[in-house]
């Protein structure tokens, strides 16, 4: 098994009205995050997701949102200054 983000902080939106099914975010995605079938894009694996950017910038529609950068160590910063479980905001 590849990396994987912390479960459920994964800051990933794709919006499937505004995906034209181009395929480009599974080219650009290294972690395999996206299918495709019915006409658009899909998140097949949201918590492989490491918020590079990459398919957010590239995506021609604007149909991906991911906060980039954040990633999971500025989660595990902030629980261990809040005392908390890892959180991201
Ligand atoms: S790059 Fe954007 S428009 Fe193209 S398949 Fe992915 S989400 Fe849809
Ligand atoms: S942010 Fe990076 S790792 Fe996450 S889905 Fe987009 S291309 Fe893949």
């Amino acid at each position: 098994m590849g990396l994987r983000y912390l479960s459920k902080f994964v800051t990933l939106e794709l919006d499937e009205e505004k995906c034209t099914g181009c395929g480009l975010c599974l080219e650009v995605c290294p972690h395999g995050v996206f299918s495709l079938g019915a006409g658009h894009s899909s998140i097949q694996d949201r918590d492989a997701c490491m918020e590079c950017g990459g398919c957010a910038l590239n995506c021609p529609s604007g149909a991906l949102r991911v906060r980039a950068g954040v990633g999971c160590a500025y989660a595990i910063f902030l629980g261990r200054l809040r005392g908390t479980e890892p959180c991201c905001g």
